[in-house]
């Protein structure tokens, strides 16, 4: 099967010119002028006035996490079919580790969710909550399985809470068997203090969650783990930062050439603290670390441009408002953490970054594909638009506007974080491997045709 994308303008991370695409089978033949001429093809997709984009790679997502006694709602199904329609043809999820058990267990257990169930590719990330002996060594095999990167965390004590010894050991293994540590960095044994305080003075709203996580509290932790990876000698990726006291500390890191990297979220750009006020209608944006002063933002879209944050995911964790958010009515620290975001993430940094003059479209590509795709290993297989890439390719209108609302978005959640916004900028039609998926709002790809992403271990993050 040959395809043709006539008379789009390709966009990538290095430039933009006018060009066709031609798919042959499940990966790109040819990118240049006049590809028509070198005989007809099965099926052509006119791009005229369109992008033609690498599929975008969301390499933060929590499809079925379990959460304070719930599940987030999407399954690797739903998940990947409303990334598609967003124009997101590649996640990479986080399987989990639980406490006492194997990594091993953890992964196959996400292995059996994903299989036979994603309609787009997918790979694992490995969150490790249990640094011993054993699961050290078990990380040499993971690596070599394609799942590289193990991401520990300074926050919720007695979940997934690693003290700095246990991240400095699964550091030094890193440097050993050549993966990544992925760190959310915020100082939780700090905020729970500060959270049971506020409960105690009769502050049970989710507005308070916001309250008791500190900026600073961030800054701290990410400057830590920055300096126990500077210790050991190896890269650091900072997930979803949010706050500038954290972006202070990545920058920092980097003016001084250690290997930090980081990314942040769509929720961190566009909404706030104010958000979270409205009695417990802020259950809605509970996730951690919180949402910001609106002050935060022209600091983070800075970071994005002058590269110090590198990519920009999504931490897509979606539980319905009615059922899931309100186990946390009366006490904001039972409310289930995350917010749906998946389907958003391209069109709301095209809206608020190309459209509205903060990113050119170029980086735009970069920070939702060829970066994630570099640095997690999957470059240029995925995240290019290039002879023997993957034919993951989203032809994009520029212009469209539309309308985010629960009533329309394919994430299986009750509710939409950005109800009424309006964003210019909207896939008209996903490709995944060669195959239609997504077309002018339709689905027309299956359950079972996204494939396991083995991924390579991160050399582009090691700079020195
Ligand atoms: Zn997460």
């Amino acid at each position: 099967m040959r395809t043709l994308i006539s008379n789009g303008t390709v966009v990538t991370a290095e430039g933009s010119h006018r060009a066709d695409v031609l798919i042959d089978g499940e990966t790109i033949a040819a990118v240049g002028l006049d590809l028509a001429k070198g005989g007809p093809a099965d099926a052509t997709i006119d791009a005229r006035g369109k992008y033609v984009i690498p599929g975008a790679i969301d390499v933060h997502t929590h499809m079925e996490l379990p959460f304070g006694g719930t599940f987030a709602k999407d399954t690797f199904e739903t998940g990947t079919r409303a990334a598609a329609f967003g124009g997101t043809t590649t996640i990479v999820d986080f399987a989990v580790q639980s406490k006492g058990k194997s990594l091993r267990e953890g992964l196959d257990a996400w292995h059996a969710k994903a299989e036979g169930n994603a309609v787009a590719d997918y790979g694992f990330h490995m969150i490790m909550s249990d640094v011993t002996d054993d699961s050290l060594r078990e990380m040499d095999k993971l690596v070599d399985e394609g799942v590289p990167d193990f991401k520990l965390f300074t926050a919720y004590p007695g979940v997934f809470f690693s003290d700095d010894g246990a991240v400095f050991r699964a550091m030094q293994r890193t440097r050993e068997n050549g993966g990544l540590i992925m760190m959310h960095a915020e100082n939780g044994p700090a905020i729970d203090v500060v959270a049971a305080g506020e409960v105690a003075a009769g502050h049970t709203n989710p507005y308070y969650h916001g309250v008791a996580r500190y900026p600073i509290f961030e800054g701290e932790a990410t400057n830590r783990v920055i300096r126990l990876a500077e210790a050991a000698g190896v890269p650091v990726y900072i997930v979803h930062l949010s706050a500038r006291d954290a972006l202070d500390a990545v920058r920092a890191a980097r003016d001084r050439g250690a290997m930090a990297f980081a990314e942040t979220c769509p929720q961190y750009l566009f909404l706030s603290l104010d958000d979270m006020g409205n009695g417990f209608e802020g259950a809605k944006f509970v996730c951690s670390p919180p949402l910001r002063p609106k002050d935060h933002w022209p600091e983070l879209w800075s970071g994005l441009v002058k590269d110090d944050l590198q990519v920009v995911s999504t931490d897509h964790c979606p539980f319905d408002f009615h059922g899931q958010k309100d186990l946390g009515k009366g006490d904001f620290r039972k409310i289930p953490n995350g917010l749906p975001g998946v389907e958003d993430r391209v069109d709301l940094l095209h809206d608020g970054g190309v459209v509205g003059g903060k990113l050119t479209k170029e980086r735009w590509v970069e920070l939702i594909s060829t970066a994630p795709a570099r640095l997690f290993g999957m470059y240029p297989t995925k995240g290019a638009v290039a002879a023997g890439s993957d034919a993951d390719l989203v032809v994009y209108d520029p212009q469209r506007k539309r309308k985010i609302s629960a009533k329309t978005h394919h994430m299986d959640v009750d509710y939409s974080c950005y109800e009424g916004r309006e964003v210019q900028g909207a896939s008209d039609v996903v490709l995944s491997r060669g195959s239609v998926i997504v077309r002018d709002g339709k689905f027309s790809g299956k359950k079972g045709h996204g494939r396991y992403v083995k991924r390579a271990p991160a050399t582009y993050a090691r700079i020195s």
